[in-house]
């Protein structure tokens, strides 16, 4: 079996920026994936975002307009309660059969994932691709090491060749480049244009949950 993979990028996307959409579509192209977007509803694991569910989907659609790799899946948005990727992902293989799964990580995310809601069992749903991210310190503690490293390969080919189970690193342009820090820009009245994509710009109305 060789299957075109479908990859999963989740976060909070509060807002999306020219970090997450560089990354993606190198992993798209690296995978040769389908990259799926999905804004995560109430996060289980950090603070509500600004921008309601509405606005993040809104602002989304308006940076993936006019290309076709990168495509937005707001399913999580239509839970109720927190979204839980495992969730995600058992809902995602079923609709899928057998076709390679990959979760796409930043580092940083990576770092945290045994605080994550049955973090061990995605493993049996999906591979996880790891992005590298700059201005995280790459220390991973020895639970997800003894779950990681037997799982480890840079084979793109053996993980087109499976639905789940292997964990591959993304080499990607490092971008420094964090919601945070847009957010603090435009809350002091700064207009951070370039480290966010053109089409945000186009409808002033999109970034108004972060200016004050
Ligand atoms: P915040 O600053 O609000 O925490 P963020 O910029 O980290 O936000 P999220 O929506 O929380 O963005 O991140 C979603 C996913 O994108 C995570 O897996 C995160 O690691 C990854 N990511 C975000 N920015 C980058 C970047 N510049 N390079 C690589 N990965 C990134």
């Amino acid at each position: 079996m060789s299957a075109r993979p479908l990859a999963i990028f989740g976060g909070t996307f509060d807002p999306v920026h020219i970090g997450h959409l560089t990354v993606a579509w190198e992993a798209a192209e690296l995978l040769d994936a389908e990259v799926r977007l999905m804004p995560a509803n109430v996060p289980p694991h950090r603070a509500a975002p600004l921008a309601s569910a509405a606005e993040r989907v809104a602002m989304l659609r308006a940076a993936l307009a006019g290309q076709p790799r990168l495509v937005l899946d707001a399913r999580e948005l239509e839970r109720d309660g927190p979204s839980y990727t495992i969730d995600t992902l058992i809902e995602l293989r079923a609709e899928q059969n057998d076709r390679p799964l990959v979760l796409l990580l930043g580092a940083d995310a990576f770092a945290g994932l045994p605080t994550w809601h049955c973090w061990r069992e995605l493993f049996d749903v999906a591979h996880i691709g790891v992005l590298s991210r700059p201005g995280v310190p790459a220390v991973l503690s020895d639970e997800l090491l003894h779950e990681v490293v037997p799982r480890r390969s840079d084979d793109v080919d053996a993980l087109r060749g499976q639905p789940a189970g292997m964990v591959i690193e993304l080499t990607v342009t490092p971008l420094e480049i964090s919601a945070t820090r847009i957010r603090e820009l435009l809350a002091a009245g700064r207009d951070p244009r370039y480290l966010l994509p053109t089409g945000l710009f186009d409808t002033p109305a999109l970034l108004a949950p972060y200016r004050d």
